[in-house]
């Protein structure tokens, strides 16, 4: 670590561990094996065995590994070991060698979402020294910042195990805050195929662009319908479901009426808020009132919907044991809601409650100079200790 003044005996445990995984460069467009390779060797030296399940090339997996006795449910620890990239962020230090200023870490990662990995691993020895009767898990995933593409198998993986987990803590950055609600995501990819022609004779052609314009339009409708009319949750900001339209491509040259026109679109929805209607409604517009017209003219026309990212809304109830848990441990009063997306909600959704609660803040996270402040690290640490103490029974439940 690019220390800049000596380390104090302030300086939280997890300090060295950090540093070791910032190091990794696990931008999500790169294979993560080296740092879970990390992972797996750290905890097979403390006699833990690792599972691990791997995406489709072999270049990329989640790591999965129970402390203690593998026949309970447990208390399951939970992180993704992707971060987003680096590419023209103005940094300060280098993103990948951990830097110690003023009491923070900087690095890539350090905030979303490594210092809870690293603080886990830094206490898997105590976890193992003090376990009874309530295992806790390591699920370490890949690429959720891509969407979420990689807890699924890990979850999975999970499902066909005789024991679960009776409740998951999902370790991104909260401020240490209990997090029980977040929004679902649906990502989607349209592509609209007319016909090209000369420009001068538009009625032998199809415009794609033309027609990707009503459907950005009809959702630009639907968005403001949701805005005006809800439903609402007051707990979320915005406290309504949203629809965006973020990229869109088409077209070759002025004087051509373009064939191809692709867009992308998601949805944002309240956790009770099923996404699925919403994108029934722009389909039945698009086969209602735009193929008829566009076949009208070219039979080989045609609008295709790609389902890219999705993952659930997370609404665990408070009075939930794994809210009531992470309040103890956390020493919280309440509980809030965060506006991003966690894997959480898949956990959920497998029947494993789960609250997001983990060191450092959002703000500070897929930025030039992310960093966690050390204060934030000690209070991660801090929550883990009372886990110790509620699993080696000496805690208040
Ligand atoms: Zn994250």
């Amino acid at each position: 670590m690019a220390d800049e003044r000596p380390r104090s005996a302030a300086m939280p445990r997890s300090t060295a561990m950090i540093e070791r995984l910032v190091a990794f460069d696990t931008t999500s467009r790169n294979s993560n094996l080296e740092m879970i390779d990390f992972v797996r060797d750290h905890l097979a030296e403390l006699g833990v065995e690792s599972r691990l399940t791997h995406d489709d090339e072999g270049a990329k997996a989640n790591l999965y590994a129970t402390l203690g006795p593998g026949d309970r449910p447990g208390i399951c620890l939970s992180g993704h070991t992707d971060v987003v990239p680096v590419d023209g962020q103005d940094w300060e230090t280098d993103p990948f060698r951990a830097t110690i200023r003023e009491g923070r870490v900087y690095g890539r990662g350090t905030a979303d979402m490594k210092s809870f990995i690293a603080a886990a691993l830094t206490f898997a020895p105590d976890i193992l020294a003090r376990v009874k009767d309530t295992p806790i898990h390591f699920a370490f995933s890949y690429d959720e910042e891509l969407g979420c593409l990689g807890a699924p198998r890990l979850i999975a993986a999970i499902e066909r195990m005789p024991v679960r987990p009776a409740m998951c803590i999902i370790g991104e950055p909260t401020g240490m805050k209990v997090v029980t609600g977040h929004k679902g995501k649906r990502d989607l990819r349209c592509r609209v195929r007319g016909r090209e022609c000369h420009s001068a004779y538009i009625h032998g052609g199809v415009n794609a662009i033309e027609i990707a314009a009503e459907l950005v339009a009809f959702l630009g409708r639907m968005a403001q319908r949701l805005q005006r009319e809800g439903p609402f949750e007051a707990a979320f900001d915005p406290p309504f479901t949203t629809v965006h339209v973020g990229t869109i491509a088409g077209g070759t040259a002025l004087n051509i009426v373009p064939r191809e026109c692709t867009f992308e679109f998601e949805i944002r929805n309240l956790p009770g808020h099923d996404p699925e209607p919403l994108i029934e409604e722009v389909r039945a517009f698009a086969e209602a009132e735009l193929l008829p017209r566009m076949r009208e003219v070219a039979v080989e026309s045609g609008i295709e919907w790609q389902p890219r990212a999705a993952y659930p809304g997370l609404a665990t109830g408070d009075d939930g044991e794994v809210v009531r848990l992470a309040k103890r441990l956390a020493r919280a009063n309440d509980t809030a809601t965060v506006s991003f997306g966690t894997e959480g909600g898949l956990f959920d959704a497998a029947g494993i409650p789960a609250v997001v609660c983990g060191p450092g803040h959002i703000a500070q996270a897929h930025k030039a100079n992310e960093f966690i402040s050390l204060k934030q690290v000690a209070a991660c640490e801090d929550f883990l200790g009372r886990l110790l103490d509620e699993i080696g029974g000496d805690g208040a439940g």
